[in-house]
């Protein structure tokens, strides 16, 4: 699960980015409100925690443009003890949920794990086909032979990936957008090499299911 911190406060989104990653979260970090919405806008998160005094553009007017756009990702704000009407326009815009500065660390990685777990999309076991993915553990079953392997972290997240969005082809950018975040050197990452991997393994545990390359345009989870 991959999330966005947009907070000016460069010490402030260090903390929370250090924390969400030690929870194993994939976490990018924007320091400014123009950054933060180009990032929200890729539609790659799972949540955004979104400051609402930031320079250039501030967090009401991005959190409206998230909405615009469509975006899934959950939003929680991050709010001043005085700026109550913030918050309030903050709801009727659509945020999830609000944390109150100072807030403790724990609190706010709280109210995180409660968006993401009761996002109905997010579930222990993803399952397509004959396969079954455990996100908790990162082990991969074959329903049909009942082997089981470990699948290794960049792998993992390129597995769940292509598994929620089983049959439909996805593109190169998309996957190095969310696998390895969108500051990512598209040229620095092996793609096919960890796809021959995630491949190899599934085949290993007697798996049907097959990553298809789609000529031009990306990649496919089939059977
Ligand atoms: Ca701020």
């Amino acid at each position: 699960m991959r999330i966005l911190v947009v907070e000016d406060e460069e010490a402030i989104a260090d903390v929370i980015a250090t924390k969400l990653r030690d929870e194993k979260y994939e976490v990018d970090t924007s320091f400014d409100g123009e950054d933060g919405l180009y990032k929200a806008l890729s539609d790659i998160y799972d949540l955004i925690i979104l400051d609402i005094m930031l320079p250039i553009k501030n967090g009401l007017e991005i959190l409206k443009k998230i909405k615009e756009n469509d975006i899934s990702a959950k939003v929680i704000m991050l709010t001043a003890k005085s700026q109550l009407e913030d918050k309030l326009k903050g709801f009727d815009i659509g945020a999830n949920d609000y944390v109150t500065k100072p807030f403790h660390i724990e609190e706010l990685i709280a109210r995180v794990n409660v968006q993401l777990r009761s996002n109905k999309n997010h579930k222990d076991i993803l399952e397509y086909s004959d396969l079954s993915l455990n996100i908790r553990t990162s082990t991969l079953t074959c329903k049909l032979t009942n082997e089981s392997i470990n699948i290794p972290y960049r792998e993992f997240l390129l597995l769940e990936y292509l598994m929620c969005n089983k049959e439909q082809i996805i593109s190169k950018e998309q996957i190095y957008d969310k696998v390895w975040g969108i500051d990512t050197d598209y040229e620095s990452n092996n793609l096919e090499a960890y796809l021959s991997f995630l491949r190899k393994k599934i085949k290993i545990i007697g798996s049907k299911v097959n990553i298809k390359a789609v000529r031009n345009l990306g990649y496919k989870m089939e059977m």
